[in-house]
């Protein structure tokens, strides 16, 4: 049964320090993936609506900046323990909108709790440096300091994490903020609008736009916002990049990926089908950091395929509520049918689909959009399911005969997010960690997804920009470095000089 359109729920915005109700002239359509039907609507800004967002975020910014460091953090703090009170709600809410296990969810929200944690720190990360005497009686010290109206575009599969890897570094480091969510799964950053006003965070200091295409551009190219974060699909990242600079903004955008797990012939081949049966289908495979290619070298492709075959089949597709679930479906219909579509393309090109989870039907949800694990064998580097990113539970084996073809293809591919190597050979990680050209590696671990203290982003078409996000990086991002050079009168002040001052 289709509920009809006007007894749908409406999700709107949050600006200076309210929930708004959008004007309603455009909306999209939020659905419950795992039922296929549509359960509410979000409405999508106007360029006024988002106006009055970077208005309120502008107003806040003199208090909000010189609030002192250690007051932003005591906001972290009780932010940090509002959202662990709070998880099991909003891990219930990603679920709903977004499909994935609730127990997924669950971990999603506990990588972006890290970087409130980490951003609990703040007074430590921005303190500066102090050159005594750098000249007689003269001192030099720099420190950074906020840019002030900062924004987030965040996708749809991380709708808590991708945004707490923005939020926490901008607010604790004395920017205001304007967060655009994913349309498809917007509920999210109304509960953290909500738990970010209860830890104490003043009015105006943080707000949601929802919207599309229309409110970015509004953000884009206002020239009150100094910086735009975004994560999301490549071709949009790199609109957002040079959109963004060309508007005089301080830009980092990271775009899709396909990741590869480069098998050794000595790996425990066990332990490598484990990990890739997780890294390729969890979240059933959206996931930025999934792995979607495995590189098995030396001989070993036959036996692996034959072990992920086994494991593939036994995977627990389910609805993302059901606690026994190990994948749920995908986000929307346009987006089932795409990842079909490249299911089919790679049959056509002439890969073997070994599993083939198309048809998969959940009893009692056939409308939902689940599709089973499909995994390919005999992935060829021409094809399209090896060249573009699919964004679902797609996994491709590739067999190469040694190393170097290995490392070859992962360096020829055009994205760089994440890779990974299984092997006992210390040498080989090494020499495979030092030359791959991919910005994050793991070594006998499939999704090498940095820890907070650390920083996340990828390099060639994964990341348009010059900073990753969260860690030391996001420090830098969010700030401005400040050098002053101070000289206190004391009866010696100098006549004028002409000539470019040197330190005496
Ligand atoms: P998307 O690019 O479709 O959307 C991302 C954001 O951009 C959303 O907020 C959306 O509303 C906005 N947007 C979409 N089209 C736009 C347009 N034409 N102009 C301006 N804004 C627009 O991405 P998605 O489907 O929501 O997310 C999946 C993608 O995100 C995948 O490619 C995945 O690899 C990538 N991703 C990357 C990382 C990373 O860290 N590199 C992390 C998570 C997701």
């Amino acid at each position: 049964m289709t509920v009809p359109e006007q007894t749908l729920p409406i999700i709107g915005h949050y600006i200076d320090g309210q929930n708004v109700a959008g004007s309603g002239e455009r909306k999209g359509d939020v659905y419950n993936p795992a039922i296929g039907q549509i359960q509410a609507q979000v409405c999508f800004a106007t360029k006024d609506e988002v106006q009055l967002a970077i208005a309120a975020a502008e107003e806040a910014f003199p208090a909000w900046s010189s609030t002192p460091p250690l007051k932003r953090a005591r906001v972290m703090f009780k932010f940090k323990e509002l959202l662990e009170k709070n998880s099991d709600a909003l891990a219930r809410a990603i679920t709903r909108e977004h499909g994935k296990t609730v127990s997924d969810a669950h971990g999603e929200i506990i990588r972006g709790l890290e970087v409130v944690e980490f951003a609990c720190g703040m007074p430590h990360l921005l303190k500066g440096e102090f050159s005594d005497q750098v000249g007689t009686g003269i001192d030099t010290h720099s420190l950074r300091q906020p840019l002030g109206i900062v924004a987030g575009i965040t996708p749809f599969n991380f709708p808590v994490m991708v945004p707490l890897w923005m939020i926490p570094m901008a607010l604790a480091s004395g920017n205001t903020f304007i967060l655009k969510p994913s349309e498809r799964d917007p509920s999210a950053s109304l509960m953290l609008a909500d738990l970010l006003a209860q830890a104490g965070l003043p009015t105006g200091v943080f707000n949601v736009v929802q919207g599309d295409k229309l409110a970015v551009d509004t953000l884009l190219t206002d020239k009150r916002v100094q910086a735009i974060s975004f994560v999301g699909s490549t071709p949009i990242a790199e609109y957002i990049y040079t959109t963004g600079t060309a508007n005089g903004k301080r830009v980092q955008a990271l775009g899709g990926a396909k990741n590869h797990l480069v098998v050794m012939p000595d790996a425990d081949l066990d332990q490598v089908a484990d990990a890739l049966i997780g890294a390729g289908f969890g979240s059933a495979g959206e996931r930025c950091m999934a792995i979607t290619v495995a590189v098995a070298v030396g001989g070993v492709g036959d036996a692996l395929v034959a072990k992920l075959a086994e494991k593939a089949r036994t995977i627990r597709v389910g609805q993302g509520l059901d606690e026994n679930a190990d994948m749920g479906p995908l986000v929307t219909p346009q987006h089932y049918a795409k990842v079909k579509a490249y299911v089919d393309s790679g049959v056509q090109e002439g890969a073997k689909l070994v599993v083939d989870g198309r048809d998969f039907t959940l009893p009692g949800h056939e409308d939902g959009f689940f599709i089973g694990p499909c995994l390919f064998d005999q992935v060829t580097p021409e094809m399209k399911i090896y060249q573009e990113e699919i964004f679902g539970p797609v996994l491709s084996v590739m067999h190469v005969n040694d190393f170097e073809t290995a490392l070859k293809l992962v360096n020829d591919h055009e994205f760089g997010n994440g890779t990974a190597i299984f092997t006992r050979d210390g040498g080989a990680a090494r020499e495979f960690s030092r030359r791959v050209q991919v910005g994050m590696v793991g070594v006998n671990v499939p999704i090498p997804v940095p820890i907070a203290f650390h920083s996340f982003g990828g390099w060639k078409r994964s990341l348009f920009g010059d900073h990753h996000v969260y860690g030391p990086e996001g420090v830098r991002f969010y700030t401005r470095l400040k050098t002053t050079t101070t000289r206190w009168p004391a009866g010696t002040l100098l006549a004028a000089e002409f000539v470019m001052p040197t330190m005496k």
